[in-house]
């Protein structure tokens, strides 16, 4: 038997603490003694999930020492994952982004371009003659939901939506937003989460020719809470620019109910890149960026086309 640790990206999101788990399992059926792990504490869906389906929750791992192997979920990038990698031996990544990874061994890789990694780890178990418990199923429906915000998110296909369909004739969850609801509203109860987290909670950072832009995204269904603390997060953002010596920073509260995206960006300078980039005019450090709920899709893409041609 292969010892192998899995785990997801750092600020993990529902798919990668799931999309570990349920990798775990697989791997388990196969030739390994896998265990799931993750690179930081649970956001409040996760959390709120796990305690649903009153299932353990993975260790929290910072490093890991030299030549373990490894297995990557929803996540490629070095600046996503674990502190040591280049000292790991990374043996599976599946996954559902674009790959910058290049590795020294010969891999195990599936991606494919669908709405979560729990969507292409359900093909691999419809591939493979490996039983699974209801709880897995469960997670994997969870984590397909919740990635793709009700099939809302612009990285949704077609096949994610039939991959849900066909895991609700398997689990008992029969409707997906009367089951989502407690979930998405647990995400968005951060009310007396300190700014510093509150803006850690999700981020991308995204290097382009040389120059780091940050992103963050708040996904929420109660948009106001972040929105009513802006001065404090603008203090904040203004900091971290600093310190990591940004070229560009930008904060989106994501209004995952009404398909809204507010924006909130720094200074002038930044507000211009905006202006130009999403054709918007910002007040008061606002930017309305629409329906632009896929950061990945709609807003870095977008961003790293005007940096590259700058
Ligand atoms: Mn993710
Ligand atoms: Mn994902």
């Amino acid at each position: 038997m292969i010892d192998i640790k899995v785990f997801g990206h750092k600020v993990p999101d529902t798919d990668t603490i799931c999309s570990a788990v349920i990798l775990t399992n697989y791997l388990n059926n196969k030739w390994y003694n896998a265990k799931a792990y993750k690179l930081w504490e649970l956001n409040n869906e996760t959390a709120y999930l796990f305690d649903l389906l009153n299932l353990e929750i993975p260790e929290t791992i910072t490093s890991l020492p030299s030549w373990t192997k490894v297995a990557l979920v929803d996540h490629n990038e070095k600046s996503q994952t674990i502190d040591n990698i280049d000292e790991l031996d990374i043996e599976y990544i599946v996954d559902h982004h674009k790959f910058s990874i290049t590795t020294s061994n010969p891999i195990n890789i599936r991606a494919e371009k669908l709405g979560s990694t729990a969507s292409v780890l359900y093909k691999m178990y419809k591939e493979s003659n490996i039983e699974i418990s209801k709880e897995i199923w469960t997670l994997m429906l969870a984590a397909i939901l919740s990635d793709t915000l009700l099939f809302r998110s612009a990285t949704t296909t077609k096949e994610d939506t039939i991959i849900a369909e066909e895991l609700k004739s398997i689990t008992w969850i029969n409707d997906f937003k009367e089951f989502m609801n407690p979930l998405f509203e647990a995400k968005s109860n951060l009310w007396d989460i300190n700014v510093i987290d509150l803006i850690k909670y999700d981020y991308k950072e995204t290097e382009i020719a040389w120059k780091m832009i940050w992103v963050w995204t708040i996904e929420t269904v109660n948009p106001s809470y972040a929105l009513w603390r802006k001065e404090e997060i603008l203090k904040w953002l203004e900091q971290i620019k600093k310190d990591w010596n940004l070229e560009f920073i930008m904060l989106s509260v994501v209004d995952i109910f009404w398909e809204k995206n507010i924006t909130i960006v720094l200074n002038w300078k930044d507000s211009e890149i905006v202006e130009k980039v999403f054709d918007t005019k910002i007040e008061n450090n606002l930017a309305d960026l629409k329906n632009r709920l896929s950061r990945k899709k709609q807003v870095v893409p977008n961003l790293t086309e005007y940096f590259n041609n700058l």
